[in-house]
């Protein structure tokens, strides 16, 4: 392993900037391997040299992986002009990675989201030629059956003529009231924009309740409240890679 500068590893972990570091660092507060740090340029293992700020330990790790349940009413974005993101629901301590959404939620729609800095992973869960699928659960306006269950495992054709990979659709239950809704769930192997509702548009169905629940192997943590996130085990992140 390489080593770098004090005063970048600490900058990338959240404390504060090089500018910053260089203060603690005249103020004597930063120790690696129990000696006071005089040079803020000093390289250092992050990974093997122990590092001290004011006498506490300190951990480093250059990637992040965090799981949202997103809620409804925020965008999958790092910014935008008029909305919430998913950015503004992670705490000062986890932003200071340049966190982005790995792959994008609708507005409306809730569920398991992945967070991360490392955008080698990233980039190989959304590659087309991966086909990690994708689990939601909905509920549907309008009658889905076994009719639906045969065309999606075809692959439906799309508003814009696209046609779908095969997806499983599997009918949970059905409500009976002034209307037939049905509660569903739908494994997908690609990402196209808004593509749950296009396939239900496709016959002629239209989604009003959109949750995902599953991206390859990894499960939203049904323990984990809408609108907070938790880190990955190394055992979910080990599911990924
Ligand atoms: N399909 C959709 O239509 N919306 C989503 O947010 C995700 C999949």
């Amino acid at each position: 392993r390489t080593t770098q500068r004090i005063d970048k590893i600490l900058a990338h972990i959240g404390y504060g900037s090089r500018n910053d570091i260089k203060i603690m660092v005249k103020q004597g507060f930063i120790k690696v391997n129990s000696v006071i740090v005089k040079d803020r340029g000093l390289h250092v293992d992050p990974y093997k040299d122990s590092i001290e700020v004011n006498g506490e330990r300190v951990e480093y790790k250059e990637f992040i992986y965090l799981m949202l349940h997103k809620p409804p009413g925020v965008v999958s974005a790092t910014e935008d002009k008029r909305e919430a993101t998913v950015l503004d629901l992670i705490d000062s301590k986890d932003s200071v990675f340049e966190l982005f959404p790995v792959g994008r939620l609708d507005k409306d729609t809730e569920g398991l989201l992945l967070l991360t800095n490392d955008g080698k992973l990233a980039h190989s869960l959304l590659s087309p030629r991966r086909h990690v699928p994708k689990t939601y659960e909905a509920l549907v306006d309008g009658d889905v059956g076994p009719d639906d269950v045969l065309q999606f495992a075809a692959g439906v054709t799309l508003d814009d003529g696209y046609k779908t990979l095969p997806g499983e659709l599997v009918v949970h239950s059905q409500e009976h009231g002034d209307r037939v809704i049905s509660k569903i769930s739908l494994t997908i192997h690609e990402g196209k924009f808004h593509q749950v509702k296009r396939m239900f548009e496709a016959v002629g169905k239209k989604v009003i309740y959109l949750k995902r629940v599953q991206m390859g192997q990894l499960n939203l943590d049904p323990t984990l409240e809408i609108g907070t996130y938790r880190e990955l085990t190394p055992e979910e992140l080990s599911l990924l890679v």
